[in-house]
Parts: C-alpha cells; structure tokens; sequence
C-alpha cells in the first residue's frame, strides 16, 4: 500500500482526501493542529451572530471515521518535512510517506511597516479568533442596549483594516446586524459606525468592477464608511493613525489586511514568495521533491498561462482535485498534464439575505446571489456531514 499523508483538514486537504480514498490501494493520513475543519467562508455570519459554531465546524475524527479503514487522522501540529527520508515530523511522532499533500492554507499577515498591528488586532483566521470577536461584538451590543457610553463621542465604532473578500463581508454582516439593532433601541442610544479600511485604490482588489460598484453601493446603503487609499501607520489600543498623521479612534478592530502561508512552510527549505507561499513547480509539486505536493492557500497558483489565481476556498478544491488525479496516474505511470484552472465565479455576501455575484460570466445581485452562494455552501457542507453522520454509526 501506498503511504499518503495529508498534511491540513482545510477546504485543499479534505477534498484531497475524498479523491484518494475512494482508492484502496492508498493508506492515507490527514494530520491537523485542530480537532475540526474550520469552514472560514462562513466566519462572517458567525462573528455578527447569525450562524452558529455547528455552521462553521465539523468534527475531523467524525468525518474521517465515514471513510474505509484506509484513512486514519491524527489531531498533531506537523513541524516539518524530511525529504531525503520521505518523514513527516509531528510534535509526537514521525511518518514515512510516499506521497504528501502540503495543504496547511495560511495566516493573517500582521506587515511589520504596520506598526502595534500584530499586537493591537487579531485576524479571523482560526475559530479561538472568531469565537472572541463573536462575545466582544455581543458584549458591545449588550452594552448598547443598556445605553453605556463606549467612546469619548458617545459612539459605538468597529474598525476593519482590510477591504478584500473577508474584511468586506465581515463589514456588510456586522452593519447589517447593528442595523437591526439599531432599529429596536432608543432615539437616544449612541450611534453605531463600521469604518472599512484598505491601502488599496478600490475595495476588493483583484475583482470584477461590476462587484466592486455593487459591493460599494450596498455598503453605503448600510452606512459602512469606506477609507480607501488609507495607509495605516499605527495601530494602537484604541486609534489608528495613518501615514498622512490623521488618525480614527475605535472601541473594536478586525484585522482583514493580509495573509501569508502558515508558520510549517516556513521549516521547509524551497522557494517561496513575498506571502511565503510556496512557489510549487507547473505539476504543483516542490521542486526538489516530486513526491511532495502542495495546494490551496500556503501555494502560489497559477493557471496554465502563468497568470495567478487567488488564494480562494475554490481554487484550494481544484488544486486539491488535480494533485489526487496526479498521484493516481503517477501510480499507474501515466502522464500528467501540469495544473489549470479558473475561477467559476464569486460571490460576496453583503449582510442579510443579500450578496452579489458574477457565475462563469453571469451577473447576480441581490436575494438570487444569495441563495446561490448558500446553496454552494449547502452542498460544500451536506458532503462533510454525510461523511460524519457515517462516522457517528460507525462508532455507536
Ligand atoms: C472571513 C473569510 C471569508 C472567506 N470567504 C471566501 C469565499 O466566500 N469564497 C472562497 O472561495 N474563499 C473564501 N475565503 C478564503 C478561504 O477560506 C481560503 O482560501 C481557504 O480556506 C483555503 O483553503 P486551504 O485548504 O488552503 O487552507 P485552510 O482552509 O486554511 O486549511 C488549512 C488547515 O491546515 C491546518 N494547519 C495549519 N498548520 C498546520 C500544522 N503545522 N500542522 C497541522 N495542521 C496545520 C489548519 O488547522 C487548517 O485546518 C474566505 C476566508 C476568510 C477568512
């Protein structure tokens, strides 16, 4: 049998996994830090309330216990990769592999030019941050309600640094949320604001303009501030101040401004990009090893016209679906093609039931867009808890 380990549960490393185990011959590992897979596309409604942990999370020992007996998971931090031994190096433990799957996504970029950001703000990307944005939102709430002054001017005010995908739903959700709130509280109660911040000319850079003039348009409608062109200096417990010497004070900061690839690339000696991303070769393998593949979020993509794509829940899958279908006709010594892929299309969630979107060239908006993208979501999600209800049988 062949050894494969997997090294990250997270949207690359579990459709990596439902690829290779449908084949016997393969005895495969999945190795995560945490006990459950963290479905950060839905971080947004959690953080204002709207979903619940059970919307965001599955339990990875559940899940993996769905699959035959050729698949077993291990709740350990990886620490590095031997290469000349073939041994991936746990906190505990080590194991032989004959393939792995690099699939540990990334982490917030705290940039060091962005002074006290790394000590004043936390990003979103793992559940122990959510979770705390999630009490001090409600506790900030709760202390509206009871009509407690929570700044100098009397206001309640949310900063995000950061107005790409995350940083924006993150703002829609939140001001939609406060919105309601803000209807059932008294003429009295203090104001509510939610500052967007990017360094960028436009919000969502990368994106389709058409997403962009929407998205700017519904979150003015929410009375989102958006600072654009907003170089951030410093960051302290309670202000920002930007390059220009302006500052804004705020009682709460989401932290949306970056990511790089996760500190277990930064023990593995191959190159790597500005993100630290691992720049793989065109078979998305590293390229001093060819047994060792990486995917989704810790890689630098490309399509087959060298053109980045972005680190998206989506393209993790795709890269994920090509590196099973590689190890299986390697093992058959067939040829394989080097990666493609495109993006099918995105969707922005803005607050409530609204999103807007673009699917392969079409444009959504509104109620449609949303029930489009929670269908995805559905379908993403029913596919995990099919596996889990399995797993839940099996151990009863
Ligand atoms: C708020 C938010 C909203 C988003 N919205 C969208 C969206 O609408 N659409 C979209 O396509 N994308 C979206 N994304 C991006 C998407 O979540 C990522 O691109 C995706 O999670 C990348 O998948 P991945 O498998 O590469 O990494 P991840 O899903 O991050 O998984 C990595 C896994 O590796 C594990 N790991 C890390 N280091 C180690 C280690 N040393 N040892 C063991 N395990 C380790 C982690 O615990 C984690 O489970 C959003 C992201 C955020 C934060």
């Amino acid at each position: 049998m062949k050894k494969i380990v997997i090294i990250g549960a997270g949207y690359g490393g579990l459709r990596a996994l439902e690829h290779l185990a449908k084949n016997p011959a393969f005895s495969i590992t999945l190795i995560d830090k945490n006990p459950y897979h963290y479905m950060q596309t839905e971080a947004y409604g959690y953080i204002a309330g709207r979903f619940d942990i059970s919307d965001i999370a599955i339990d990875l020992a559940s899940f993996v216990d769905g699959f035959s007996d050729n698949v077993t998971f291990i709740k350990e931090k990886a620490l590095h990769i031997d290469k000349e031994k073939n041994l991936l190096i746990l906190e505990t433990q080590e194991l032989h592999f004959d393939y792995a799957i690099v699939a540990v996504g990334a982490q917030t970029n705290f940039f060091s030019f962005i002074k006290g950001a790394k000590e004043h703000t936390h990003g979103v990307k793992n559940i122990q941050r959510a979770f705390e944005f999630r009490q001090a939102f409600e506790k900030r709430l709760y202390l509206k309600l009871e009509d407690k002054k929570l700044n100098r001017d009397g206001d309640l005010h949310i900063a995000i640094a950061g107005a790409g995908l995350s940083g924006v739903e993150i703002a829609a959700e939140m001001a939609y949320t406060l919105k309601r709130y803000h209807k059932i509280l008294s003429k009295e109660s203090i104001e509510l604001k939610i500052s967007l911040i990017d360094a960028a000319t436009n919000i969502l850079p990368g994106m389709d303009n058409y997403i962009i003039k929407k998205t700017e348009k519904r979150l003015h409608d929410l009375g989102v501030k958006i600072y654009t062109n907003a170089f951030i200096h410093e960051i302290s417990s309670r202000r920002i101040t930007y390059k220009d010497g302006t500052s804004l004070a705020f009682d709460f900061i989401i932290y949306t401004a970056g990511i790089k690839a996760s500190l277990f690339v930064e023990n593995l000696a191959c190159a790597k990009n500005r993100q630290e991303q691992i720049i793989p070769d065109a078979f998305l393998r590293l390229q001093q090893a060819k047994n060792i593949y990486v995917i989704g979020d810790c890689a630098e993509i490309k399509d087959a016209t060298g053109a980045l794509l972005p680190p998206t829940a989506q393209i993790a899958e795709k890269s994920a679906a090509y590196v099973a279908k590689s190890i299986t006709r390697c093992e058959c010594h067939e040829t394989c093609l080097p990666f493609d892929a495109k993006v099918d299309g995105v969707f922005v969630a803005l607050g409530g039931e609204y999103a807007v979107g673009l699917l392969k060239g079409l444009k959504v908006e509104g109620y449609i867009a949303y029930m489009l993208k929670k269908l995805l979501t559905r379908f993403y999600r029913l596919g995990l808890e099919i596996k889990v209800n399995v797993g839940y049988k099996k151990r009863d």
